[in-house]
This record gives C-alpha cells, sequence and structure tokens, in this order.
C-alpha cells in the first residue's frame, strides 16, 4: 500500500496556521510544540516540525540538515524546560496504521512527570 500524500487539512497543519488555537510551550523558525489536548501524563508535550511531513522517515528523508537539527535539538530543550530530565520520561512517534497514528503530520510524543505505564498513549 502506497505512502499517503501529506494531507494540509490535517488538524495540526490547522494549529501551524493559527486556524485552531493551541497551548504553545515553544516554538523557533523550524519547529512548534504544544500540550496534547488530551494528556496521558503530567507532562504530555507534542512537538512538530512546521514542514509538511507526515512521519519520521518521512522527515528524516525529505527535510534539510537545519530543520532536522532544530527538531532534535528542540525535543532536548523542551524536556529539560518541562522539568523532566532527572526523572525522566518517554518520546513516541507513532507511524502511520500499524503504529496507529491518529494525525498525519509528524509529532514526537514527550510523555512525563510521573513512573508511565509500558504502554502509552
Ligand atoms: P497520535 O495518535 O497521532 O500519535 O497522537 C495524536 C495526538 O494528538 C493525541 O495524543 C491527541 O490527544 C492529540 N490531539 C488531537 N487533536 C488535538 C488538538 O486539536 N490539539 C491538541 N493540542 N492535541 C490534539
Amino acid at each position: 500500500m502506497a505512502v499517503k500524500p501529506y494531507d494540509p487539512e490535517n488538524i495540526f497543519a490547522k494549529i501551524l496556521r493559527g486556524d485552531i488555537p493551541c497551548s504553545k510551550v515553544f516554538e523557533d523558525d523550524h519547529v512548534l510544540a504544544f500540550n496534547d489536548i488530551a494528556p496521558q501524563a503530567p507532562t504530555h508535550v507534542l512537538v512538530i516540525p512546521k514542514g509538511p511531513y507526515t512521519s519520521y522517515d518521512d522527515f528524516a528523508t525529505h527535510a534539510s540538515d537545519a530543520e532536522i537539527i532544530a527538531y532534535t535539538r528542540a525535543i532536548g530543550k523542551i524536556s529539560a524546560a518541562a522539568g523532566v530530565n532527572e526523572d525522566g520520561y518517554r518520546l513516541i512517534a507513532n507511524t502511520r496504521e500499524h503504529g496507529r497514528q491518529d494525525v498525519p503530520h509528524l509529532h514526537v510524543h514527550i510523555l512525563g512527570g510521573e513512573k508511565l505505564p509500558l504502554m502509552l498513549p
């Protein structure tokens, strides 16, 4: 089955355009991060690239080095700012159908703030 092209009507594209609001925790030229609307842990932040990438493999293949560096560094900065580094946290990037990805714009979940159950979210 072919991988679907980027859908500019997905909910995170709407957040990026400012069509729907979000609780922003970080933004730079390449990255936006905001609190998940249905948090699964005391800290539950979604980190997205601003470019139109559906998944991590799409991003790793097509994004510029500047975007990849900014995204990787942002995840580190956000976990530090959220105060979860010392006790630990989890990064998750659900991908397509088998990964149970609901929103088809790359997002990494940062989860922490308590000892997490084995499988989330
Ligand atoms: P996925 O299952 O695609 O990995 O995760 C999508 C995440 O996006 C879910 O955790 C869900 O709660 C979150 N989400 C869905 N719609 C919205 C929204 O409109 N605003 C925010 N902040 N989070 C959303």
